[in-house]
């Protein structure tokens, strides 16, 4: 391996070695003012996050029932134009939910993509549910709708009304688009293939709070879908997520198994069925509220930080910055490099020398198909996502990087 240059060498002759040394350089440009180091992405607190919390604790309604939690699902139903929200533990439990609703049982095939973070699959398999890998498209980072489409004509029939993989003899009940990093899935064509197949759509739209597909909020297109608020998202409620749904039905339903299935009675405990004990506490709905308030103004300056990106890098050869695809008004929750095919071999010496200089830089998730736990789960040809998870850098994005009186 050639020796690093130095970030500030900027007099030597570009050769494809002083890669990892340009990216330092651009991140210097880009990030002059932060505070080293920086982080991937670090929750903001500059609104109304102490007052409402200490609201909770003073008026002593910090568990699942308390005003915060409705004002929480009023102002996301608000915000995103579903007709519900309903506020869950995480984002992890709230597709766990979403996918109960439409039906998914245990030994049933869930399409998800291969490039997502593991709570996708992991809901799936909550539910004895088996994830069935789809590939990704590089235009949208998420499932490849063309691809899909060619490959259930090979391998899926619908049965008496059911999708029935005709490989396994199991029910393809659902399929699952993630929004990576924040960045939509093209619904449409996704959607005529869920029509066609009968099958259950719905977004994991951890990553998407605030994008936009076609101008409608992302998670409003499938039956349901799922968001998070962990500490590493647009917003936060220390840990947190909800569902989205425009069905009343399912809202109720969602509501009910969220909250141990406990029907509502003055002071008997009926309970009709096993349900959990998922539904979001007044405290974290508190600091969820604070920050929704906030959401216009970290999109604001995330976009800004992403043009600025956008402008820096389009001069560095080898690398790409990754735009939100025509159709989309992206969030740029996290903000994404991809490197030329001939460059992977940096794509280590990048992380390490990024990081080393306190730019918090990380790659993309492993495939999920490749992991101990689901490398048996079915899955079609998977080489697009192969090529982004060698390929795809994450640099830093948190939205206090760019002041809130911004620049251009
Ligand atoms: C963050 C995330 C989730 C769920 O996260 P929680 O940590 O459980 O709130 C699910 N899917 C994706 C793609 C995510 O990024």
């Amino acid at each position: 391996m050639e020796t690093a240059e130095h970030p500030d060498s900027s007099e030597t002759v570009q050769t494809a070695s002083d890669l990892p040394g340009r990216v330092v350089n651009v991140l210097d440009a880009c990030l002059a003012e932060a505070e080293r180091p920086v982080p991937l992405h670090k929750p903001v607190f500059e609104g109304n996050e102490w007052d409402y919390v200490k609201e909770c604790i003073d008026t002593e309604w910090v568990s699942s029932v308390g005003s915060y939690v409705d004002r929480l699902e009023r102002d996301l139903a608000e915000y995103t134009g579903a007709k519900r929200a309903v506020v869950a533990v995480n984002g992890t439990a709230a597709l766990q939910v979403c996918l109960r609703l439409v039906g998914v049982e245990r030994n049933d095939e869930v399409l998800i993509p291969a490039l997502t973070f593991v709570a996708t699959a992991n809901a799936v398999s909550y539910l004895d549910a088996i994830p069935h890998f789809v590939d990704s498209e590089e235009r949208t980072l998420g499932l490849d709708p063309a691809k899909l489409g060619a490959y259930l004509d090979d391998i899926a029939e619908v049965r008496d009304g059911t999708c029935v993989n005709t490989q396994t003899g199991r029910p393809i009940r659902a399929v699952v688009p993630m929004h990576a990093y924040g960045h939509p899935v093209d619904l449409d064509p996704l959607q005529n293939i869920c029509d066609t197949y009968h099958l259950a759509l719905v977004e994991d739209a951890a990553e998407s709070l605030g994008s936009l597909y076609k101008g409608e909020h992302t998670g409003t297109r499938g039956q349901c879908a799922a968001l998070s608020f962990n500490g590493n998202k647009t917003i936060t409620t220390g840990g947190g997520g909800a569902i989205l749904t425009d069905d009343e039905a399912l809202a109720d339903e969602a509501k009910h198994l969220t909250t141990v299935a406990k029907k509502d009675h003055e002071w008997e405990y009926v309970h009709d069925r096993v349900g959990y004990n998922y539904r979001m506490p007044n405290l974290n709905a508190a600091l969820g509220c604070a920050q929704l308030e906030q959401l216009p103004t970290f999109l604001e300056r995330k976009r800004t930080l992403a043009r600025r990106y956008q402008k820096a890098f389009a001069d560095v050869e080898g690398v790409s910055f990754f735009q939100e695809p025509g159709f989309a008004r992206s969030n740029y929750w996290l903000n994404v490099l991809l490197l030329d095919e001939a460059d992977l071999g940096l794509r280590d010496a990048i992380l390490e020398e990024t990081n080393d200089a306190g730019f918090g830089t990380r790659p993309t998730w492993q495939l999920l198909s490749s992991l101990p736990m689901y490398e048996d789960c079915p899955q079609m040809d998977l080489s697009t996502a192969g090529s982004l998870e060698r390929r795809l850098i994450n640099i830093p994005s948190t939205p206090s990087l760019v002041d809130s009186n911004h620049d251009q």
